[in-house]
């Protein structure tokens, strides 16, 4: 028998209909790429959207038809996110950190029809518009007055010329909720990037469990400002979850320097942002150089890569902004877990509180976890067990799009597919969820497994310590031993003996780095997260020197 329920689709174009209905007057900050302060409100978003989504119907796009975006975080890049998803077409957010060949395979692949650009890859344009044959015609998302003159571009049109050109006369067409509705490739350190297809319904309901207190804990008293940009696994999710809640957004654009994040966060009056730990560490070193302190500012959520306790410390203890630590993938959309404290934890000293936060956190409702060992058997959820992460869910990949080779489930024995992480990770017995290396980048030595990160986590707690990498060296007896790569904070002076003796007594003595390497900088990839691979390449023989 079934309920009696209305039968209404889950779909995206409902999110921005909502926050007009609503929240009609709240407002879109963007910092632009013509490099003025734009504002404007939700139902202006709306109608723009909705003549987005004329324009692109005159331009022939069909439903499932994939468009392609090069932009910073701004308001039509937020059009787009509306417009292309509502009309039934595919959004596709590509990557412009990523190197030419591979944003070439990415736009081919999806067989993009068309791609919006922000003026700031114009060169980069130039560079692709001959290799991606599917594309119709390549937007510049600004003004007549601002269009690029003598472009090398043979079809090139103007993001408002679409949209005076378009009547908002437009109504969201209802269609099934299991539809594509934006396309999302992950960096692939390895191998050619894979598509990730989500769905209108996958992530409708990925919006609800992120909004939740437990998860960004957002509301209409909110003031969001999304770091993570928008080409990065739709920046979280904070797009959608602004317009469910009613929040004022603030889009950074191109500014993610400190300076400009930090004039933003005070002058929109912020109180809720997200970011990888790279971006963070910009702010806070223009807030340290300036004895600055936040006004509005009370939490961040930390995710990408694992947050440093040192960072923790600083924004809560020197900034009161309360840090939530996260985990996820572009395959999940990407929010698996969340590391939101419980009530018991209230009771814990401060100390053993950081130990907990400093962990990826909590499974949200909807995303179901399990740590295996090489067989595939569940492993303990005892805090010390690390095992293969698996995850299966509503808003997790099954499949990669128009994926050629195997699909990358495993089964369990009842049968039901389990998206394997690729994250080694141990579960303590409140469910906090700690990642204690990328598979490939565990260390093993002499067949046990030392965690990378942890080294890391603890070397970047010498004040004198700026970031560092530990990476697994070739080691005649072992196979392999850690090498730590370390950057000195600007000014600092400091010997591998010093960080030795500081590691001493914080870690296994079996895990204590072979050697202590310092270096000018890490290599950071296009999701900001350090290209240890690289790292392998330049160090792994170091040990047999
Ligand atoms: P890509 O895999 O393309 O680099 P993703 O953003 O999908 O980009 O990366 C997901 C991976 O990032 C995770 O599998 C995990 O290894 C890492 N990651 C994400 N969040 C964290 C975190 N809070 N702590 C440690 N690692 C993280």
């Amino acid at each position: 028998m079934n309920g009696l329920m209305l039968e209404k689709q889950l779909l995206i174009s409902s999110l921005i209909a909502h926050a007009d209905r609503h929240h009609g007057d709240t407002e879109i900050v963007s910092r632009r790429v013509e490099g003025d302060i734009h504002r404007y409100t939700y139902r202006d978003c709306h109608r723009r959207a909705r003549q987005m989504a004329n324009a692109l119907t005159r331009l022939g796009v069909r439903a499932s038809e994939r468009v392609g975006t090069l932009a910073w975080n701004g308001y039509r890049h937020m059009e787009l996110y509306y417009g292309i998803s509502g009309m039934g077409a595919v959004m596709h957010t590509i990557n412009p950190r990523l190197h030419v060949d591979q944003i070439v395979y990415i736009a081919n692949h999806a067989q993009d029809q068309y791609i919006f650009f922000d003026l700031s890859f114009l060169p980069l344009i130039e560079a692709i518009a001959d290799r991606c044959g599917s594309v119709k015609a390549f937007v510049a998302m600004t003004d007549r007055e601002h269009m690029p003159k003598d472009a090398g571009i043979a079809n090139l049109l103007c993001y408002e010329d679409l949209i005076d050109e378009s009547s908002p006369g437009y109504t969201w067409p209802e269609f099934d909720e299991n539809s594509a509705c934006s396309l999302c490739y992950t960096s692939g350190t390895t191998g050619n990037p894979k598509g990730v297809l989500y769905s209108h319904r996958s992530l409708l309901l990925h919006t609800y469990a992120a909004a939740l207190p437990d998860a960004l804990n957002c509301s209409a008293k909110d003031v969001l400002l999304p770091v993570v940009p928008m080409f990065h696994v739709n920046a979280w999710g904070i797009p959608y979850v602004a317009c469910m809640v009613g929040a004022k957004l603030v889009f950074p654009g191109p500014g993610l320097d400190g300076k400009s994040l930090y004039e933003l966060i005070e002058a929109e009056q912020v109180t809720f942002a997200a970011g990888v730990p790279t971006v963070w560490q910009g702010l806070l070193n223009h807030v340290a150089q300036g004895d600055l302190t936040f006004s509005t500012f009370e939490r961040t959520l930390i995710g990408g890569a694992a947050c440093p306790s040192s960072m923790l410390r600083t924004f809560q203890e020197t900034y009161g902004v309360d840090v939530v630590h996260a985990w996820g993938m572009t395959e999940l959309s990407p929010i698996g877990t969340v590391g939101v404290m419980k009530a018991r934890h209230r009771a814990m000293s401060p100390e053993d509180r950081y130990i907990t936060q400093a962990k990826q956190g909590r499974a949200v409702f909807g995303v179901d976890m399990k740590i295996v060992d090489g067989l595939g058997d569940e492993l303990a959820w005892d805090g010390v067990t690390a095992g293969d992460l698996l995850v299966r869910g509503p808003w997790i990949a099954s499949d990669y799009f128009l994926n050629q080779g195997e699909s990358p489930l495993l089964r369990d024995g009842a049968g039901r597919g389990w998206f394997p992480t690729g994250d080694v990770a141990t579960i303590d017995t409140d469910g906090f969820m700690q990642i204690t290396d990328r598979s490939k980048d565990v260390i093993k030595s002499g067949g046990e497994w030392i965690s990378s990160i942890e080294i890391e986590n603890i070397a970047t707690s010498h004040p004198a310590i700026e970031c560092a990498a530990c990476i697994a060296a070739r080691h005649p007896k072992w196979d392999e031993r850690p090498l730590l790569l370390v950057v000195k904070r600007p000014g600092e002076s400091l010997t591998a003996d010093e960080v030795l003796t500081f590691l001493r007594g914080r870690i296994a003595k079996w895990w204590t780095p072979d050697a202590v390497v310092f270096i000018d900088a890490l290599p950071i990839g296009a999701t900001g997260k350090v290209l240890k691979n690289r790292l392998r390449e330049a160090f792994q023989d170091y040990l047999l020197r």
